[in-house]
């Protein structure tokens, strides 16, 4: 990738945090791009390309992460928005909103606005361009894919074309001609993903959500086509089980999330790399999530972290590791 931008966002205290903390928080803002963090033995700074306070707003998050990846995607680039953290800590609110379809506009999430986003780039642009908006969504969990606008393909095989395109092998891509069509099905393939969860009893937290918005297109003149794709990943909860106490399925899981954060985290780390240290080898296939987003995050493309934290000084150990997660994919 091109270009990586990590944020941190920290969304306010719950009401369940504030009764434990008395609003004790575990960071003291310096700017718009660094803070103090704290526990109980000592303090650090971390600085990101911004920082969301507990504040801020939806539309914040969406102009500073995923307007530019908007802008791109209409010019035929793609662009990856990823939420990373621990269960609980805004991944689905910044993704979504509080509901996709009866969200008051302010907390809107990405996932709307991005699609709001490129209905407003598409009907501004030059006429000599046919636009093509589809939409495809897929859940991973236990390194199955899933596609969740069509429940009974639940093992969805990823393949790479000569064009070292990824490719999706049949899952379903529904046409959107406007926002209100996308986020109908959108609301569908999250009513899917809920009602599949209760049959496997697995909690969404457990799985990685993808959202692919594809653009496609097609030049009125000589007819050439090119794609630009948005991808916002919705991560299973980066939290570390406790090794005593879980078991089974509990602990396989966790295991396999583990491994496919930590794939994601190299791949981006191996990226980022400048030239001239960058290794050949890119570990894209260490795991289905890093596989699907091998076009997104490689060649010429945009990339957004945003780290959800807690601020809740109960959550530190998994805010730090929050933290350093989005540290390590910005520098090496
Ligand atoms: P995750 O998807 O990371 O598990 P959620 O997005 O479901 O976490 O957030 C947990 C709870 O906190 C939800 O009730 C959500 O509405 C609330 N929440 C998260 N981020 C914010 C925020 N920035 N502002 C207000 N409420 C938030
Ligand atoms: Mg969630």
């Amino acid at each position: 990738m091109s270009n990586i931008t990590v944020c941190a966002r920290f969304r306010p205290l719950s009401s369940k945090e504030k009764k434990d903390s008395r609003d004790n928080i575990c960071i003291r803002s310096i700017d718009s791009e660094s803070f103090v963090f704290k526990d109980e033995k000592e303090e650090c700074t971390f600085s990101f390309d911004k920082v969301f306070y507990e504040e801020s707003m939806q539309a914040d998050v969406y102009e500073f992460l995923a307007l530019p990846i908007v802008k791109d995607a209409v010019k035929g680039v793609n662009g990856t928005i990823i939420t990373y953290g621990q269960t609980g800590a805004g991944k689905t609110y910044s993704v979504e909103g509080t509901s996709i379809l009866e969200c008051d506009e302010q907390k809107k999430g990405l996932l709307p606005r991005v699609v709001d986003g490129l209905f407003e780039c598409i009907k501004s642009a030059d006429e000599l361009t046919k636009y093509t908006v589809k939409l495809s969504m897929v859940e991973i969990y236990m390194e199955k894919v899933r596609d969740l606008l069509d429940l009974t393909k639940d093992n969805i095989q990823i393949k790479e074309n000569k064009m070292q395109e990824i490719l999706l092998s049949g899952v379903t891509e529904i046409t959107i001609s406007d926002p209100e069509g996308a986020l109908r099905s959108l609301s569908g393939g999250i009513v899917n993903r809920a009602v599949g969860e209760t049959q496997m009893n697995v909690g969404s937290s457990r799985s990685h959500c993808i959202y692919i918005l594809t653009v496609q297109l097609e030049s009125t003149t000589d007819k050439r086509v090119k794609t630009g794709k948005v991808i916002l990943v919705d991560l299973a909860g980066s939290e570390k089980v406790e090794k005593s106490g879980a078991e089974g399925k509990v602990l396989e899981e966790a295991k396999t999330i583990n491994k496919s954060l930590s794939a994601l985290g190299n791949v981006i780390n191996a990226l980022t790399c400048g030239p001239s240290t960058r290794s050949s080898h890119i570990p894209f296939r260490d795991s289905k999530l890093t596989r699907i987003l091998q076009d997104a995050l490689g060649g010429n493309s945009r990339t957004a972290l945003l780290c959800c934290c807690s601020p809740s000084p109960s959550n530190v150990l998994e805010t730090l590791s929050t933290l350093r997660f989005g540290t390590r994919a910005k520098h090496i």
